[in-house]
């Protein structure tokens, strides 16, 4: 039995492994140390004198300790046994039915509802063409940094399958949004731990991502002659290799048959707004920053979804707002009309109730581990859809027309599955039952002969005694052999001649008769041979559901959408929320908004709307000042998630707004502000600061929170000054930038699209109250003392602290030298090119250049380097060992 064990563990790789015995998962050597320490089991030993190390538990709750291993990032092989053990001969035979890990998970009891749960597979581009042939004659470890990555993700348990490329800094984005529950990347590639976030990764060997292998398998999946059809030809050829590296993966883990995976999308960035994983985190749309859980992000205060596909959709849409004005149009025209017509709505809406998960049933249903139970939740969500398409008939918006139009009844499917399956459908296969009487005569009739027995019986036994003579005689069942007629000593003289003796008992005789033989052969395999044919009876209802997949698929993708948008008019009713007006041009004009989340979770009316008017007349650029707590971040963060909310196509928490498309949102928090995440580096701020400048366009939305705050205040100030300039007239997108550095205001004058405006702050009763209205201009720059003294602080310390802010401003630092600093930029013309790095112009950045690092073999690269150091050091008169001592110092 070892030996089959060490067989099946060479399988799994480095899963733990569960190997059936009898009644028990086992697991051992190693396998079981850790398993007892993550599960808290006990851990044993096999025998005493046995000293490898073993832990167990028993099979029926496989669920629930897989279920805590995964959560803990582990990956579990199952090893069942795959024979009878009362028919097997010699050892039962074993194999490893599934290898779960946490991105394909596909058992209910183990997934979160309403979210998707991603396997993601990332590959790195290759430079081109050329110099891939170079790197094939040179040595394997040539580690240039990719110029982007293929990116394919998918759903195990709902088929869901995605692949696009993405130039470098876009992966980050793109993997926040995705939250990937694992990743797959080739052994050989080299990322950076931060890319990955809390994703468990799992490396595969690279010809799991060939490129050429991959067109062959996912052609042969989808069974089609080649992909073209499915759009992947405009990304780079690494999109399809991280694809194959998906289907591969699946294939080995599942062991299972993947129907559900019928085709795969492109995703096509363009077509969405991109949104970083700074501005995702920040934003705190799927998750708080704080707890880092869903509760009281975005999604779950908005979600009003009925099912778990319409919440999923929605997730799907908050992570990828549209950018097509006419799309944003179709789905506000819906949610318009859903919003007006509220008998429409809630009937809709009390239709969905009654509607299952049908995506992630029809994936149990192509990897053939639908149960009774599974196939009858397909039958009711199959029931509701007249009434829904009858409620969508003739319907205003263009898009309801479209989804009442696709909705496919399937209506010969349901009457198969409704006449064939009992209600309340039980979960197990084992135990039978779920097919109706009426459905199949032969079962009909197994299931009479199995439950006439006992009558027969009765009557058997009434009719022998009658014949015989003898009242005592009973009939009587064991497992040796059947059953059998019993009569006691007493009537020995009465025993007809046609009674077998079977067995002499010390008060009895036990008999049989070929009648009762013949009846009980009926009578036993009836019960058998109903299970078998029930059991026949339902692969066929699976097979036909699963001829039906592409159909329910569509039906399932149909509710979702009718379900998430009938979500966000009900949200748009409750919450009394706004059609936004949306427009090409680059203006943000909002009355009376209201932070999405804080508008639902405060108290009725607790919290203070303000509007805004972002454009090239009233400003693009705004300076929010005021002291903390004053409610700047809340203001700023309401703008970028209404401008999000209205590009999903949902309505707006304000009394009016009239929004122009944006391509991208960036949302930065500076780096004071971030200590809850334990990450309060400058070097963090400023990278994220960097990416911004760098990639926003005209078209962006872009807020800043306290930016320039993680270093000295004179650094801190210029920077914060540069970045605003810089956003200003180099990218020139709507920005918002809370700062609570005063010296900023001064930028108001001299550049046309800055305003102020501070958020409004009452003292009453030797209090401050913050009243959370921004007003336009600058704060008043004495505040923070101010505050101070309202809270308490002692006097001295008060006038001490004028007395140094004089100083500091007479020594006219920042504010006298205003004219001289923006005169330096804006006057010049020649605005420099912001880099990460700065503009370095050292005769060594020429020979870096020409270097042709393909070309050179370690040596000769190690050689170079000495050879630049010696250089370096000549020049400076500064070594290495100098450098170092300064380091120290
Ligand atoms: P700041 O960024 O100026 O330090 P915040 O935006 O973090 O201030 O707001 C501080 C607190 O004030 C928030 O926790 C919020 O509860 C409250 N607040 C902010 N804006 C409003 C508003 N418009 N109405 C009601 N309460 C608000």
């Amino acid at each position: 039995m070892m030996r089959q064990y060490d067989e099946a563990k060479k399988a799994c790789g480095d899963a733990l492994l569960f190997f059936r015995m009898g009644d028990f998962y086992e697991l051992f050597h190693q396998d079981a140390k850790t398993a007892a320490s993550a599960l808290g089991l006990t851990l044993t030993s096999r025998d005493k004198s046995n000293t490898v190390p073993m832990c167990g538990f028993p099979y029926h709750q496989l669920d629930s300790y897989l279920g805590k291993l995964i959560k803990q990032g582990f990956r579990v092989a199952v090893c069942d046994q795959v024979e009878d053990p009362k028919t097997a001969k010699g050892l039962v035979k074993r194999e490893v039915s599934q290898i779960v890990s946490p991105g394909t998970v596909t058992d209910q009891a183990l997934l979160e509802p309403a979210v998707s749960n991603y396997l993601v597979a990332i590959l790195p581009q290759q430079r081109d063409k050329k110099s891939r042939a170079k790197r094939k004659s040179q040595d394997e470890g040539d580690d240039q940094a990719p110029v982007g990555y293929g990116v394919a993700w998918a759903e195990i348990s709902t088929g869901r399958f995605y692949a696009t490329s993405v130039v470098n800094d876009q992966l980050g984005s793109l993997l926040a949004r995705l939250d990937a529950a694992e990743i797959l990347v080739p052994d050989s590639a080299v990322f950076s731990s931060e890319s990955f976030s809390s994703s468990m990764v799992t490396l595969r060997p690279g010809w799991s991502f060939g490129v050429e292998t991959a067109r062959e398998s996912l052609a042969k999946q989808f069974e089609v002659a080649s992909l073209d059809g499915f759009g992947l030809n405009d990304f780079d050829e690494s999109a399809v290799g991280a694809a194959g590296a998906i289907l591969d993966y699946v294939k080995e883990t599942q062991k299972a048959s993947l129907g559900h995976f019928d085709r795969i999308q492109a995703f096509r960035q363009s077509q969405f707004v991109e949104i970083d994983s700074a501005t995702w985190r920040s934003l705190e749309i799927s998750q708080t920053i704080r707890s880092g859980q869903r509760e009281g992000s975005l999604f779950a205060v908005i979600d009003r979804s009925k099912t778990p596909m319409g919440s999923r959709l929605l997730g799907q849409w908050l992570a990828n707002p549209l950018t097509s004005l006419e799309e944003i149009q179709r789905r506000h025209d819906t949610v318009e009309e859903l919003c007006k017509e509220q008998k429409l709505r809630s009937e809709l809406q009390d239709f969905l109730k009654e509607v299952f998960d049908l995506q992630r049933l029809l994936a149990r249903v192509a990897a053939g581990r639908a149960s009774p139970r599974d196939l009858s939740c397909i039958s009711k969500t199959l029931a509701t859809l007249p009434s829904l398409k009858a409620k969508l008939t003739g319907r205003k918006s263009q898009w309801l027309q479209q989804l009442e139009a696709d909705l496919d009844l399937c209506a010969e499917l349901r009457g198969q599955l409704e006449r064939a399956l009992v209600d309340p459908c039980p979960a197990q296969i084992k135990d039978g039952g779920f097919i109706k009487e009426g459905y199949d005569k032969s079962l009909d009739q197994y299931r009479e002969l199995a439950t006439g027995g006992k009558q027969w019986i009765a009557q058997y036994q009434q009719r022998i005694c009658e014949e015989t003579g003898i009242p005592s005689l009973k009939v009587g069942f064991n497992k040796v052999f059947g059953y059998y007629l019993e009569v006691t000593h007493l009537h020995r003289d009465k025993i007809p001649a046609e009674f077998i003796r079977k067995q002499t008992l010390k008060n009895a005789e036990r008999f049989i008769t070929p009648e009762l033989k013949e009846y009980e052969e009926k009578v036993l395999s009836a019960d058998s041979k109903a299970n078998e044919l029930e059991l026949r009876l339902f692969e066929d209802l699976r097979r036909l559901v699963r001829a039906q997949t592409a159909r329910l698929k569509s039906n399932a993708e149909i509710i979702a959408n009718i379900d998430a948008v009938a979500g966000l008019a009900q949200l748009a009713v409750e919450q009394s929320y706004c059609r936004p007006e949306m427009v090409q041009e680059s203006v943000s004009e909002i009355v009376d908004g209201r932070h999405p989340v804080l508008d639902i979770v405060e108290p009725l009316g607790a919290f203070v709307p303000n509007g805004i008017s972002l454009g090239q007349e009233s400003g693009f650029l705004h300076l929010i000042t005021g002291p903390n707590m004053a409610g700047k971040s809340t203001y700023i963060r309401q703008v970028a998630l209404i401008t999000l909310l209205a590009q999903i196509g949902s309505f707006v928490p304000a009394k009016q707004a009239k929004l122009g498309l944006v391509d991208k949102i960036f949302a930065r928090v500076g780096a004071s502000d971030e200590l809850s995440r334990g990450q309060s580096t400058f070097m963090v701020e400023m990278t994220e600061t960097a990416r911004i400048l760098n990639t926003a366009t005209s078209k962006s939305l872009v807020i800043l929170d306290e930016i320039g705050r993680g270093t000295s205040t004179y650094d801190g100030v210029s920077l914060a000054w540069a970045i605003v300039e810089f956003l200003h007239d180099q990218i020139g997108c709507r920005t918002l930038f809370a700062t609570h550095y005063h010296e900023l205001t001064a930028l108001e004058k001299d550049f046309s699209g800055v305003a102020n405006f501070n958020v409004a702050i009452r003292e009453w009763d030797e209090k401050i109250v913050f009243l959370h209205k921004i007003v336009a201009g600058p704060a008043d720059k004495s505040y923070g003392i101010h505050v101070a003294k309202i809270a308490g602080v002692p006097d001295w310390v008060n006038q001490r602290a004028e007395q140094i802010l004089q100083k500091l401003e007479n020594s006219g630092e920042v504010e006298a030298n205003r004219d001289a600093i923006t005169s330096t930029n804006s006057s010049s013309g020649d605005h420099i090119q912001l880099t990460m790095f700065g503009a370095v112009q050292h005769p060594l950045v020429d020979k870096i250049k020409a270097l042709d690092a393909n070309q050179m073999t370690p040596i000769k690269a190690l050689q170079t380097l000495h050879q630049w150091q010696s250089e370096l050091v000549e020049e400076t008169g500064e070594s290495q060992a100098d450098h170092d001592e300064q380091i120290n110092a």
